[in-house]
């Protein structure tokens, strides 16, 4: 491994006053806001000739910004945060593995105790942050903040004139939004073959807000393609996509992600304790204990937004299954997937491994819904059907909703 050189950096000593910038760090004096959910300085309350006291243990002493190229370690270094602490919080991380999916514009907020870290929050965007906290000399525990805040629709139409792709990206869509809406209707439409110059789509996609501020976060909530007699529509529904007919768009996933079955070494577990500190530990996973070179599939059809390395996880897969669910694949030996790969239910991804810390060979497998982990073995997973009865109301409400907004969208 690297060896580094500590420089301590004594940001901050010099301006305190001023905002200091060195690179992209930024000294925030008190005026920074905190995008979290904690609580907020408690003005009033005191004595009649105290000055009231201000709570700056809840604002973070450095905010850095993420530069494309930045690694965990040069940001930490430049901070005068030993790398011994870094390992540490990356420790905590392997329940969640936050840390991998820092880009470019993201924010770390760093609380420091005379050159300790005692919190690091990562914020992705207003609406979501993770906070690593100090639990002992030895260890972070962690916190996810999810605000839900509120989705705002529009309309997003256009005609075919070239290819499907450049016609959807000329009306407003992105690239992965594309990507989803042909892989939705992949077993209804050829788009390269079928779609002629004139036909027509619309797309109703809504935008998150948090406090009036767009979170850059975006689903599609329906979409039509009007393709010379033909008619293909998508509607999400708690999450899922259904036709006009409520018949279900996605195909069914597997519960195992072996093509064997394989003893479960360790169950999903929440609440699991650490043995020695008696700390909960998440286990977000379930464990199967594969030898060394076990092929592990997809559990269903999807896109791979994730195959890197992990200290503590090892080698690891992410897919992504549209808009709600997602699979993660932990310790492996070999990923057989690249990055952006769309892959199908059953396709081998990987070759199971020992990688990362781990007590033995085997393969921890995770399913999220929605950005949860739950318990694979037991949650409801995709299987490929229509609209429940019960739920056909419902259904045919949003349906028609958004397709009153496509229709007005047509002028
Ligand atoms: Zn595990």
């Amino acid at each position: 491994m690297k060896r580094y050189l500590r420089k301590p950096l004594m940001l901050g000593i010099y301006l305190p006053a001023a905002a200091l910038t060195l690179g992209a760090f930024s000294y925030q004096p008190l005026e920074y806001s905190l995008p979290l959910d904690l609580p907020q300085p408690v003005a009033a309350q005191t004595q009649a000739d105290e000055p009231p006291q201000l709570a700056d243990l809840n604002l973070p002493d450095y905010v850095y910004t993420i530069q494309p190229g930045d690694t965990l370690s040069t940001i930490f270094e430049r901070l005068g945060v030993s790398q011994k602490e870094m390992y540490q919080v990356l420790e905590s991380d392997v329940s969640i593995l936050a840390l991998d999916t820092l880009k470019p514009g993201d924010k770390l907020g760093f609380w420091l105790d005379q050159g300790r870290l005692v919190q690091l929050e990562l914020s992705f965007d207003i609406s979501h942050q993770v906070v690593f906290t100090r639990a002992s000399e030895e260890e972070f525990e962690y916190a996810e903040v999810r605000l839900e805040g509120e989705w705002r629709e529009q309309v997003i139409a256009g005609e075919i004139n070239g290819s499907f792709f450049t016609s959807a990206k000329r009306a407003g869509l992105s690239a992965a939004e594309v990507q989803s809406i042909s892989s939705l209707l992949q077993d209804k439409i050829n788009f390269r073959r079928d779609l002629r110059a004139g036909d027509r789509f619309q797309v109703v996609r809504s935008e998150q807000y948090v406090d009036g501020e767009p979170t850059g976060k975006t689903r599609l909530e329906g979409l039509r393609v009007l393709n010379r007699s033909r008619e293909l529509t998508a509607f999400m529904f708690d999450g899922n996509y259904y036709d006009l007919n409520g018949e279900s768009l996605a195909r069914a996933f597997m519960r195992y992600p072996t093509k064997r079955s394989y003893r479960l070494s360790s169950h999903f577990n929440p609440n699991r304790k650490h043995p020695v500190t008696g700390r909960v530990r998440p286990h977000n996973g379930t464990d199967f204990a594969t030898p060394i070179g076990t092929p592990v599939l997809a559990t269903g059809d999807g896109v791979v937004t994730r195959v890197t390395k992990h200290p503590y996880a090892g080698l690891y897969i992410v897919i992504e299954h549209g808009e709600k669910y997602k699979t993660r694949f932990l310790h492996l030996s070999k990923a057989l997937v690249r990055k952006g790969q769309t892959v199908s239910r059953g396709q081998k991804i990987a070759l199971s491994g020992n990688s990362g810390r781990s007590t033995g060979p085997h393969l921890h497998y995770e399913l999220h819904i929605n950005g949860r982990p739950v318990n694979a073995m037991k949650a409801p997973i995709p299987v490929a059907d229509a609209v429940g009865k019960d739920d056909r109301m419902a259904f045919n409400q949003i349906r028609d909703r958004l397709l009153d907004q496509m229709n007005a969208s047509q002028g």
